[in-house]
């Protein structure tokens, strides 16, 4: 009997429809999966009948990788390793499908470091990862609404993201705390060209820093209140931080780089 540890966000799934359901968000068969934290396999037992090309996974504890190679043998590659450590981009030489219900943490951490490391080309044709449910919906959130902030407009740079469904806490052993969601990520064939991306997370950042205020303070921090900027994105200063769209976003960061340049 395998115990779940704490430390590592681990909470298993065992209702059958979800894995099912999983599964089914994208399309598996010859494919190259990559399943990053599949603890005692049993979401990888639910892809494999779906007979992929290749399966890789990549899990942080020791004993559940012993156990996976145990278990699946030959059928799947095991790398014992941090997800966080190692670098995606350079592992493949195809592009790969990923799936992974890793502790809620590093889902949001791993979704950012992804975004903002994507060079011109992507390694992954789609991305299926569980989140925390509040987390979840601050990633697909509208703008004009409280939900929406840094993440969405982090988020939804390169990537088109849909929400497949919300998953009960019933659904995984032990239990954990809070509700979560899961949620489908794939490539934009076109986006905003920006440099370097931490423009972008600098623009997001000050300009959330104070979510209930108005724009002015921030703009006139970050563009020296530049009128021409404000004309060609037609921005109203007297709107909040929400209220402005994603493409705006993109856009100041595109020209915050080019006054800089
Ligand atoms: N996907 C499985 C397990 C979910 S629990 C299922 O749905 O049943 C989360 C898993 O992620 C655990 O197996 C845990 O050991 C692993 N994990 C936690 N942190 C990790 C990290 N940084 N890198 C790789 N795996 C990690």
């Amino acid at each position: 009997m395998i115990r779940a540890k704490k430390s590592l966000g681990q909470n298993f799934l065992i209702d059958k429809n979800i894995l099912e359901k999983i599964t089914n968000t994208t399309s598996i068969q010859d494919k190259i999966i990559l399943e990053i934290g599949p603890g005692t396999g049993n979401l990888t037992s639910f892809i494999l009948q779906k007979n992929p090309k290749k399966m890789i996974v990549i899990e942080k504890d020791n004993e559940l990788a012993n156990n996976l190679e145990k278990k699946f043998e030959n059928h799947i590659k095991v790398i014992k390793e941090d997800i966080l450590k190692i670098d995606e981009a350079n592992l493949f030489k195809e592009k790969v499908t990923v799936f992974g219900n890793l502790p809620y943490n590093i889902s949001t951490e791993i979704l950012s470091k992804w975004i903002i490391n994507l060079k011109n080309n992507f390694w992954f044709d789609c991305l299926v990862l569980m989140f925390q449910k509040e987390v979840a919906n601050r990633i697909v959130a509208e703008y004009n609404t409280s939900d929406y902030g840094r993440l969405t407009i982090i988020s939804n740079w390169k990537l088109n993201i849909k929400k497949i469904c919300d998953i009960g806490r019933e659904a995984f052993s032990p239990r954990p705390k809070i509700e979560s969601s899961l949620l489908l990520f794939y490539p934009k064939k076109n986006f905003i060209k920006i440099n370097d991306p931490n423009n972008l997370e600098k623009i997001t950042r000050i300009f959330f820093n104070q979510r209930r205020k108005m724009l002015k303070k921030p703009f006139n921090q970050l563009f020296n209140g530049d009128q021409r900027v404000l004309d060609k994105l037609n921005i109203d200063l007297k709107l909040r931080p929400q209220n402005i769209n994603l493409d705006t976003y993109y856009k100041l960061a595109y020209e915050y780089e080019k006054l800089r340049s």
